[in-house]
């Protein structure tokens, strides 16, 4: 039965699963290798040829358990082409690297992921590639910033700090005019935003957030639409060494299964303790898209059809004491970083941008909702609130 036509929760289900090429069995196992034999040296060498379309031939280039694995989130991104990495980060270097060469331009959301941010001023600035940061609301605008030279430009959207939502479609119609390649860190939208309709040519995943969803391993994928562009970065990340580890696929192929109805729960308990939030005197702010009035919500609501349980308080000016009093006195949320997993979480966030001033003066505090029952959520909120105490 072809499942491609069927709804996302059918889809997902099925989605690169192969259970009569494993003796019947309704997951692959974690194929664990580094040597994989072949029979005759023809067969070594024909096998070979075939190493970036999921014929297995060594360990670094993929088992069963990864080729498992990119298939079903090239379907549920929408796309044709995926490979698995070792983190979510490896998946943004590979990307980068594998397009950009000494003397390009890259054109960088200034909302961007920290560490990927760290890796353009750091690695890519070593390597001769220079970086422009351009403003998250830019939208076409960015056609100002294009230079013959710029070959890819990058969004990420909503910024997993600022929640700030990107124009993606303009974006891409400018950088695919100046013939630069549209990279996207999808995270926060892995199944309620589907790059490929929107005019991204690389969508890039943590797969350790929601895919993986248990905070237990690390993972990245990276998909395309395109077999050539794929080709460009398959064989980047071959010649990185850069793979995922055949437990950490696994994993990621049990968390995908039910991906959907958590991602439905994360963002329904989200968006009711957002509104929560709204009320509160304590709040300037609650940065999520889905809150109508979101700056981003427009957008959000034209490009999105749901979301995650991620988003963002910007808080009334208050003493960095007090910040801290409510973060390590809640009894749910627990101080970490990463998100995506089942349960709740909370750290302090800081702006890093250089394009653009950011409007809100208080100290940021990012949520991640858990899958608890929203009411005991919302009063361990409510208490640590009575530890921050009032708004000065
Ligand atoms: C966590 C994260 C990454 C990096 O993923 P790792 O698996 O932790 O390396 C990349 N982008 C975004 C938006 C993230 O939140």
């Amino acid at each position: 039965m072809s499942t491609r036509d069927a709804k996302i929760d059918t889809r997902i289900i099925h989605a690169g699963r192969a259970p009569e090429d494993h003796h019947g069995t309704v997951n692959p196992p974690a194929y664990r290798a580094s040597t994989v034999i072949a029979p005759t040296v023809r067969e070594l060498n024909e096998r070979g040829k075939k190493r970036f379309d999921h014929v297995v031939t060594y360990g670094r280039h993929g088992t069963p358990t990864t080729f498992a694995l990119e298939d079903a989130v090239a379907e549920i991104e929408g796309g044709t082409h995926c490979v698995s990495v070792g983190s979510g980060l490896a998946a943004v270097t590979a990307t980068l690297t594998a397009l950009l060469s000494a003397g390009d331009h890259l054109l960088m959301v200034d909302s961007v992921y920290g560490p990927t941010r760290a890796f353009c001023d750091h690695t890519l600035a070593r390597m001769g590639i220079e970086t422009t940061y351009y403003d998250p609301a830019a939208g076409a605008g960015i056609s100002a910033l294009m230079r013959p030279e710029t070959k890819v430009v990058f969004t990420e959207s909503p910024g997993s700090h600022t929640f700030e939502v990107q124009d993606v479609p303009a974006i891409a119609e400018v950088a695919h005019g100046g013939g630069a390649v549209v990279v996207m860190d999808n995270t926060w939208g892995i199944l309620t935003f589907q790059p490929f309709t929107k005019g991204v040519d690389v969508s890039v995943q943590a797969a350790t957030k929601y895919i993986v969803g248990h905070s237990d391993a690390m993972l990245g994928t990276i998909t395309c639409a395109d077999k050539d562009l794929f080709l460009r970065i398959r064989t980047s990340v071959a010649l990185f060494g850069f793979a995922a580890g055949s437990e950490e696929a696994w994993l990621g192929l049990r968390g995908l299964r039910t991906l959907p109805i958590r991602l439905r729960q994360h963002f329904d308990a989200g968006l009711r303790i957002a509104q929560w939030l709204q009320t509160r005197p304590e709040v300037a702010a609650v940065l999520h898209p889905a809150l109508p009035d979101h700056p981003g919500h427009a957008l959000w609501a034209r490009d999105f059809t749901g979301g995650c349980g991620l988003f963002g308080v910007a808080l009334k000016p208050v003493s960095e004491a007090a910040v801290e009093a409510m973060l390590d006195g809640y009894d749910l949320f627990a101080l970490g970083y990463s998100w995506g997993g089942f349960e709740s979480l909370v750290v302090p966030t800081h702006v890093s941008r250089t394009a653009t001033d950011w409007p809100h003066q208080g100290p940021l505090v990012r949520y991640h909702i858990g899958l608890e029952d929203p009411s005991d959520l919302i009063a361990d909120l409510e208490r640590g609130f009575d530890r921050l105490g009032s708004p000065a």
